[in-house]
């Protein structure tokens, strides 16, 4: 094995398909859980030493793993080092590996307002930071602080202030790794916002398909217009590939069925993307990631 001297957390060979809401594509060369910022950062340095490449894994709610898998280290950011959550006044700082709706839950539980309204997105904490997930009331962006991050040589980084710029579903934390990320929210009352956090997830789930394993978003809104819409009127709302179909009823939803392949997936985004951009002259952009 490679990557002999980490055998005890790393495995061999392990399908990646169910830890993606797609369930779809092949296995990774390489797979771990490291138990804490140690075994992270001495097996990030050893496979950059053995240009093994690497990728973490979130809660794999954006993720298209192909056919073929991916020939390199995976790592999840699943173990308790990585899920801690703590509150100084209106700071919380949070690890990489939580799940997103964990925090929004706890930043409500203790009177903090500013991120309720991401309830419902799926996925963890440090996918929502390196998307800078949102919705139409906001990004996550906008209230992240101060961000650690692991390089791929191992090298730990800190950013804040002007470091930190966010646009539309892009963010500048893009090294290898987000490990904790401090968002500054606004004091609020936990009745009020407890309420307003039920009413977003209804608004949520009302946007989305009614069996969301096995779907992921397909293209980034451009500039001022909804993908959806455009996919919508330019008549590619249900389009097949296979097993695989862009959504009838939420059109930037692609959603996979039983026999569907990664090939087929993005088959089918690439006929949509040719199309809208025949019919509208509008560039769409992937917001699933390709691995
Ligand atoms: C049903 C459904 C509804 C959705 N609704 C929304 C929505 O309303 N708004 C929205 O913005 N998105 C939405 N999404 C998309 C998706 O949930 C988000 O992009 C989410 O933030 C991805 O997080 P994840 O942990 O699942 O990331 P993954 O899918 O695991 O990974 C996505 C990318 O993030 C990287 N990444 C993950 N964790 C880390 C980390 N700790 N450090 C560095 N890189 C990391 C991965 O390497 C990969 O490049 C939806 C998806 C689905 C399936």
């Amino acid at each position: 094995m490679l990557l002999e001297s980490f055998k005890s957390f790393v495995r061999e060979n392990v399908p990646l398909a169910p830890y993606t809401w797609l369930h779809l594509g092949g296995c990774a060369r390489y797979f771990a859980e490291p138990a804490d910022f140690e075994q992270l950062q001495g097996l990030v340095a050893e496979a950059s030493r053995q240009s093994i490449g690497v990728r973490i894994l979130g809660g794999g709610s954006n993720i298209l793993v192909k056919d073929s898998g991916f020939d390199g280290l995976v790592i999840q950011l699943i173990a308790p080092a990585f899920q801690k959550i703590s509150f100084q006044g209106n700071r919380v700082t949070c690890g990489g590996g939580v799940r997103l709706s964990h925090l929004v839950t706890a930043c409500v539980a203790q009177g903090l307002a500013g991120v309720a309204h991401l309830v419902g997105i799926p996925g963890s904490v440090g996918g929502a930071l390196r998307a800078n997930s949102g919705t139409e009331e906001g990004d996550i962006g906008h209230a992240v602080r101060e961000a650690q991050m692991l390089r791929r040589n191992g090298e730990l980084v800190s950013v804040t202030g002007k470091q930190l710029a966010f646009s539309h579903r892009r963010s500048s934390l893009d090294e290898l790794a987000i490990l904790e990320a401090t968002l500054e929210l606004q004091p609020g009352d936990v009745k009020y916002l407890t309420k307003r956090e039920q009413t977003f997830w209804i608004v949520k789930r009302s946007r989305q398909p009614n069996h969301p394993t096995r779907s992921a978003v397909a293209f980034i809104d451009p500039d001022g217009e909804s993908a959806g819409e455009l996919i919508h009127r330019t008549g590619f709302s249900g389009l097949i590939e296979g097993s695989v179909q862009m959504n009838a009823t939420y059109p930037n939803y692609i959603t996979a069925g039983t026999g569907a392949t990664a090939d087929q997936v993005l088959t089918l985004l690439e006929r949509v993307r040719k199309g809208v951009l025949e019919k509208t002259g509008v560039r769409l952009q992937p917001h699933l990631v390709v691995w």
